[in-house]
Formats: structure tokens, sequence, C-alpha cells
């Protein structure tokens, strides 16, 4: 499969450039290896067409929702702000459901059945830029040090307790 800053891309997927940007920042997922991209652009009246949507799947058979797609939108939707759309509904759970929309558009139990195999995520190319910086200045925050050793004892401490108990 061909991959975006690596991401595996499923064969035949077109992509725009915003939609590439959109990877690039799914590519901060820590277990991004479960995650792969099944579609982006498509000849349809809604984002994907507008060249502004992906499509994210995670194995699994047919609608199952695996645990993957469940880890993959709950560590999506900390950045939920950054999307338009955000459409994913646990298969084992359906009240287990993480989903935003454009106003106009319903959360229809057909709407919701479509995407318990994948996750939907849309956003504009200026939130997009600052959902990258967002996760790059994050990715950049150095650990703590770990703490400073305790000094091992010195042979002027008994000293000092002599002297007081003197
Ligand atoms: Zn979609």
């Amino acid at each position: 499969m061909p991959t975006v800053a690596g991401v595996s891309v499923r064969t035949g997927v077109q992509l725009t450039g915003v939609q590439q940007t959109l990877i690039r920042a799914v590519a901060y997922y820590p277990n991004l290896p479960q995650v792969y991209v099944t579609s982006g652009l498509r000849d349809t009246s809604d984002y994907h067409g507008r060249g502004w949507a992906a499509d994210f799947g995670f194995g699994g058979v047919g609608r199952t929702t695996s645990p993957r797609g469940v880890a993959f939108a709950q560590w999506m939707w900390q950045y939920r702000n950054y999307f338009l759309e955000f459409i994913h509904r646990n298969a084992f759970n359906r009240s287990q459901r993480w989903v935003k929309l454009r106003p106009g558009r319903t959360a229809s139990e057909s709407l919701l059945l479509a995407h318990e195999n994948h996750i939907h995520l849309a956003a504009t190319p200026e939130s997009l830029a600052l959902l990258l910086q967002h996760l790059e200045r994050q990715a950049r925050v150095v650990p703590l040090p770990p703490p400073a050793p305790i000094p091992a004892p010195t042979d002027s401490l008994p000293t000092a307790i002599h002297f007081l108990r003197g």
C-alpha cells in the first residue's frame, strides 16, 4: 500500500493536498499501524467531493468495530474542535459514539450504521494548519529530567549530630 506521512493508503484512493494534510495530522496517532486510509476524494456532493474529508479503517471484518477503532476515535476526539465532521460509532456498544456534523446534517441511524467500520474526518485547510501546529508543539514537549539523586551521607553529618547533642 502507498503511504502518506507513514499512514497506509488503500491502493487507488485519490487524495487532495488538504486530505494529505489531514492524514499528516492523523500520523501523530501513537498506534498508527492500526489505522489506514480507505477513502479520500470522491465524486460526491459532500466533503469527500470537496477534497476535505478522509475515511480511516482499522481492520476488522465488515461492519465489525474493533477495539482499534474505539481507541483511535477516543484519541482523535480530543481534537474534535478542529474538525467540521467526525463520525464513528462502536458497533458493539452503540451508545458509544463520536459524532460531530456540519449544520444541517443529522445523525440518522443509517449514517451511524455506515460509520461503524471506519472513522470519517473532515476539516478546512485553515483548521488543519492549526491542528498540525498544535500536534507539532505537543510532540516537541521535552519530558522532565529524572529527579536528582539523593546525595550520599557525608562524614560531616554524624559530626553535626554530635555537635547538636553536645
Ligand atoms: Zn467519509
